[in-house]
């Protein structure tokens, strides 16, 4: 497993490989057995896994968050490892911002809705990342993960967009026993807390409405940023003990009243 950690030996070294077989799983560090999902789907399809640690500052609206977000550099290497990562790139903070961020990628329409409109900014911080970091990479397909689900809508319709030359993979969300979506932010939750955690999903699914899910959730001790019906996906944020957390699930089919 090749490391690097500036720009121009990276080009190099990928330079002289075929673009069409690498896959590239982007990530922000503190790995767990979500994005080892995602790097053991991307070992099976391709010939050469690449992985990036970084995490970026411009999409982060909350510099609390940013400051507290979990580094855990060697560990993160440890798992890449045994996945069969090949190549891992973790540019030091800003390096890829060479413009100051006075470029951006905005999606005008659904970024400023759901997550987007309570995270001013965010999605612009996204897409530009992972444009720069496609441009650095250069994959044929990347790895997305369903639990950041606007996220990877936003990430395909740039790809589209933009005439990207490379295939956006959805991958399932991962989850804890208790339903719990695995994220790097719940290793900030207290253990009292954490294990409340696992009624965020379960209000979710079982509510029969947005309305009937933010009261469960409320009466649970969670904050309610939002929880709402897109399509056939419910989508929430949540925050318990300060930390946030977001969720999505297909909508949950409930007996119409006349089959009882
Ligand atoms: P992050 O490091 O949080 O930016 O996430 C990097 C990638 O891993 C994104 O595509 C996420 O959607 C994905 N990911 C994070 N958590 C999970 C999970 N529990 N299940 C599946 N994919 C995940």
């Amino acid at each position: 497993m090749k490391i690097f950690h500036e720009i121009a030996p990276l080009r190099a070294h990928l330079s002289a490989r075929p673009r069409a077989q690498r896959g590239f799983v982007p990530t922000m560090g503190a790995l767990h057995a979500g994005h080892r999902a995602l790097l053991e789907r991307a070992r099976a399809e391709n010939g050469e896994v690449a992985l990036s640690i970084y995490v970026n500052r411009p999409q982060f609206n909350d510099a609390g968050d940013f400051t507290n977000y979990p580094v855990t550099l060697d560990a993160d290497l440890e798992m890449a490892r045994a996945a069969g990562v090949d190549v891992v790139f973790a540019p030091p903070p800003e390096a890829l911002y060479p413009d100051a961020y006075r470029y951006r990628v905005t999606e005008t329409t659904y970024a400023r809705t759901q997550e987007g409109a309570h995270r001013p900014g965010h999605f612009d911080g996204v897409l530009t990342v992972v444009l720069k970091l496609f441009q650095l990479i250069d994959p044929g397909r990347a790895y997305f993960g369903e639990k950041d689900w606007q996220q990877l809508r936003l990430v395909e319709g740039m790809a589209e967009a933009l005439f990207l030359p490379v295939e956006i993979v959805r991958c399932p969300t991962v989850r804890a026993e208790d339903g719990l979506a695995l994220s790097s932010r719940n290793a900030r939750l207290s253990p009292e807390d954490r294990k409340r955690a696992a009624a965020f999903p379960a209000a979710m699914a079982r509510a029969a409405s947005t309305e009937a899910a933010v009261e469960a959730l409320r009466k649970d001790g969670f904050t309610v940023e939002y929880v709402l019906d897109d399509g056939d996906r419910r989508l929430g944020a949540v925050v318990l003990g300060g930390v946030r957390l977001i969720d999505n699930l297909p909508l949950p089919s409930f007996p119409s009243p006349s089959a009882t």
